[in-house]
């Protein structure tokens, strides 16, 4: 069994009185991925933000390769290779591609860093003298996972890689997570994608109103359509959910921009 890289035991958060974490307590261990899946409002935003330093716990405590870091800064864990792409992605919109690369080398990487990101997304080379606002949202995301692998990072946290891209480019996206996985790096991702999350994990862990629901391997969850049901979906659209892709209120909510999209069409 690896070694535990980032250990948590009984944490709670809050955000005022609200309690958004209730006694958590997960291993992410040493060169794994794992998947933190859990209907909308789950808490599982608040848990990254919790470990990379955004949000302080209220209680418990996080170890990241064996050191305290619950109360530490978060420019202090990040220093300490913990890398948090948040969701909306992590990039300077007003900068150009170049300016973004090179940022992220000067804060804890090198020339190398630079070179292997270009080499995991070529087309970021091509674009490099663009305004990295003016990419599209697929590059922008390419660009995001670039700037937090140039740091080296022994963590890796990952906020709704998918968010709002096509099928395509979703799966290239993870393709390239599986490959940074594999060369080493830790990985605990927020997905929505639930196929996508189960292919790339080594342990998946389910968040039900701030308190962890399951942890298993993602085989118990593909052969526990109870399981899933109960928590990612309704009956009937749970083994959707697992086979075609994102939870069913995220398709619910693409299903009726569509209609609409539809509908203001027939209307032109
Ligand atoms: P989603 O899949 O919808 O992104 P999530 O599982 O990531 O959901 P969180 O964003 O962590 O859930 O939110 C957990 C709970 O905390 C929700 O009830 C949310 O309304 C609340 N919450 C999140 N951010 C804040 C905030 N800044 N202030 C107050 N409450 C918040």
């Amino acid at each position: 069994m690896a070694r535990a890289l980032l250990k948590l035991r009984g944490v709670e958060a809050r955000y005022g009185r609200f309690v958004a974490l209730q006694d958590v307590s997960l291993v992410v261990p040493e060169g794994a991925a794992v998947a933190l899946l859990g209907p909308n409002g789950a808490g599982k935003t608040t848990l990254l933000r919790t470990v990379s330093g955004m949000l302080a716990p209220t209680r418990g405590e996080i170890r990241f390769g064996g050191e305290r870091i619950d109360g530490m800064r978060d420019y202090r864990i990040a220093r300490m290779g913990l890398a948090h792409i948040p969701e909306g992605r992590g990039i300077f919109p007003g900068l150009t591609v170049r300016e973004n690369l090179t940022m992220s080398s000067n804060v804890g990487g090198n020339g190398g860093g630079v070179k292997r990101a270009l080499e995991l997304f070529p087309v970021l080379g091509e674009r490099r003298d663009q305004v990295a606002g003016t990419l599209s949202g697929g590059e922008q995301q390419m660009l995001s996972l670039a700037r937090a692998i140039i740091v080296r990072p022994r963590l890796l946290l990952i906020d709704e890689l998918s968010l709002g891209l096509a099928p395509r480019l979703v799966t290239h996206l993870f393709d390239t997570v599986a490959r940074i996985r594999d060369e080493g790096v830790s990985i605990l991702l927020v997905e929505q994608y639930v196929t996508h999350a189960l292919r790339l994990a080594d342990i998946v862990l389910i968040m039900a109103k701030g308190r962890v629901a399951f942890i298993g391997e993602p085989g118990e969850l593909e052969r526990d359509e109870r399981l899933v049901e109960s928590y990612l979906g309704h009956a009937g659209t749970a083994s959707y959910a697992i086979a075609e892709g994102p939870a069913p209120a995220k398709r619910k909510a693409r299903a009726r921009s569509a209609k609409r999209t539809a509908a203001r069409k027939k209307r032109a």
